[in-house]
């Protein structure tokens, strides 16, 4: 086996360093504990940006994926696989939504939102092709593709890779005012992010997401909701949206919608909006995939038998009460929903990531000041417990 030096020398090496990871090797794990080669044991709170709800290894996924990789892996579109439809049909009762289209990567299940929205504005509203608007709000994370980064505000994520894709209009995240004077007659949809995850789990004022429904509705304006780090049962709900009450037109999923285990992606809408694709408009070879789909099956099994959203919302509270007994006046709040929280800091948070890791607790900085712990939703309470008690350590002075 390799030491954790010499797999971070090879990746550095023969990668390209589009991340800049912390110096934590991955070997081993078993649901919250992570192992290095060296056999150091440390606790996952970023739990792959929320994408390990059920931390690593949960047997009865690890069981499913084996199971269907026994049978049957892949079968294209090209057929029909005898996993899909069951999937489809289990995600549409969590939605509430009668239709699914599915996808792999979270960006690939926005870019399929976007469409939607797009084709939907010309083939249903009559708006001329090509002059489609949809809006987003500042600090948004939707994904990298060339597309999703035009409408990106971060200049890290967007610089060099002009020409942008046009149609993108930002307003302030939470301004209402801001939405309203946005809209137009060629408005097919306005996006945003319930709680802000890559920003610093900044979560909207109160009302704002219901208001901006009504809007949407009031124009003819499809309401997206990228629940792909918030779904389900992060925050406490089992998506975001219904800390207000608000159903979105269409859910974009994906992160724990795979189990942590492999990627998978989907938007859910109803017919009248996911009818506007028609064969050959859209696809994916992987999308919909036999072992995704089973995988993603048990996973929502799971989340349904053992309430998770409740689970998420006491360990949350608990978790996120303990942060605040911290004490550091370097700390400017903590806030969060659920088991999504975020440790903002006066300045850069990085030095305080180093000494999480010292203590072994993982958790990374967004946005430089602020610290976002997001633990697997089984953590049991002797685990946060210990994890708090080394946090604790790291943080104060
Ligand atoms: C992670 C994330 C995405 C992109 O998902 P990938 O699987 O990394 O492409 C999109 N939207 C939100 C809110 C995310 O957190």
């Amino acid at each position: 086996m390799h030491s954790s030096k010499k797999v971070i020398e090879k990746t550095e090496k023969y990668g390209a360093h589009n991340y800049k990871p912390k110096e934590v090797v991955f070997s081993e794990t078993d649901g919250i504990i992570v192992k290095n080669p060296e056999g150091e044991e440390f606790y996952d709170m970023l739990s792959a940006y929320s994408a390990l709800n059920f931390g690593h290894g949960h047997p009865e996924l690890i069981q499913a994926a084996k199971d269907q990789l026994d049978k049957l892996t892949l079968s294209s579109r090209a057929f029909y696989n005898d996993v899909l439809g069951d999937w489809m049909e289990k995600l549409c009762e969590f939605t509430g939504k009668e239709m699914v289209l599915p996808m792999n990567t979270g960006a690939e299940a926005v870019e399929t939102a976007l469409k939607t929205a797009r084709r939907w504005g010309n083939l249903v509203n009559g708006i001329e092709n090509g002059k489609q608007e949809i809006i987003v709000c500042k600090d948004n994370f939707h994904g990298r593709t060339i597309t999703i980064v035009s409408m990106s505000t971060d200049e890290d994520a967007r610089k060099g890779y002009g020409p942008y894709t046009p149609g993108f209009k930002v307003i302030e995240y939470g301004n209402i005012e801001e939405l309203k004077e946005a809209i137009t007659p060629n408005t097919v949809a306005f996006m945003m992010e319930p709680i802000q995850g890559e920003a610093g789990v900044i979560i909207p004022p109160e009302g704002f997401m219901k208001e901006a429904y009504e809007i949407c509705k009031e124009n003819n304006v499809l309401f997206i909701a990228d629940e792909v780090q918030t779904g389900f049962a992060r925050t406490g709900k089992m998506f975001a949206c219904q800390h207000e009450g608000v159903v979105p037109d269409i859910y974009v999923l994906g992160k724990a919608l795979g189990g942590g285990i492999i990627a998978v992606s989907a938007i859910a809408a109803d017919s009248h909006i996911l009818n506007v694709f028609t064969p050959g408009s859209h696809g994916s070879t992987f999308g919909g995939n036999p072992l995704g789909a089973a995988v993603s099956m048990k996973a929502l099994e799971i989340l349904e038998r053992d309430d998770y959203p409740k689970q998420a919302e006491e360990k949350g509270n608990y978790f996120m009460s303990k942060l605040k007994e911290i004490k550091n006046d370097d700390i400017v709040e903590v806030r969060g929903r659920g088991l999504l929280i975020g440790v903002e800091f006066k300045e850069d948070a990085a030095p305080y990531v180093e000494k999480l890791i010292e203590k072994g607790v993982l958790a990374k900085e967004t946005h430089e000041r602020t610290i976002r712990f997001a633990p697997p939703i089984v953590s049991s309470y002797e685990q946060l417990d210990e994890a708090l008690a080394r946090i604790k350590v790291a943080f104060e002075k």
